[in-house]
């Protein structure tokens, strides 16, 4: 795992993949999918085995009840969630020479397994977030049926859809009620 590295939006690589395990290969993951999450890191896509689609589920799931306790604003039970998972997969703070000689700090050395890697950059990301008091960042769709979850990375952190799309539903259904009430009156 190389540097932080912002992505559609996300100021944190950590935060981007949590959010993409869950939305994508919670309960079933599939290869493609993970392929797709993990070319933000080329060694890690390139290290990617089909051995390693068990555990990305599993992670993926412990990941989803994180999000859920957000949403339920129960930062405790995130909090431990999130210590089981540091405890479990510690960060390996490793130093290594690039090509040209720069030094450069990486999360893990190069040969790291892929899961403890991953599950230990997800929760620190996540955790963090939450010690900078963004708790409430850490968010899942309003929308009812949908449960896609995310980042909230707007200036005032107000969002509440996972897409402008669900935003629109919600909007149009709310929109349709109102006016059969006033039909009906
Ligand atoms: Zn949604």
């Amino acid at each position: 795992m190389t540097g932080q590295v912002p992505i559609g939006g996300y100021a944190d690589t950590g935060l981007f993949v949590a959010a993409e395990l869950v939305n994508r290969v919670a309960g079933d993951a599939d290869l493609s999918d993970l392929r797709e999450i993990l070319a933000v890191d080329p060694p890690s896509l390139a290290a990617l085995e089909a051995r390693h689609a068990k555990g990305f589920a599993a992670l993926a799931a412990d990941l989803r009840a994180i999000f859920d306790a957000c949403h339920l604003d129960d930062i405790d039970a995130a909090a431990a969630g999130l210590n089981g998972l540091l405890a479990d997969h510690p960060a390996r703070p490793h130093l290594a020479k690039d090509p040209d000689g720069t030094w450069r700090m990486h999360h893990h050395s190069a040969d790291a397994e892929l899961l403890p890697m991953w599950a230990s950059i997800c929760a620190e990301a996540l955790a963090r977030l939450i010690s900078e008091g963004g708790g409430h960042r850490i968010g899942t769709c309003e929308r009812p049926g949908c449960g896609q979850v995310f980042i909230d990375v707007s200036k005032n952190g107000s969002r509440r859809f996972c897409s402008v799309m669900c935003q629109n539903r919600v909007k149009a259904a709310a929109f349709r009620r109102r006016r059969s009430t006033t039909i009906d009156a």
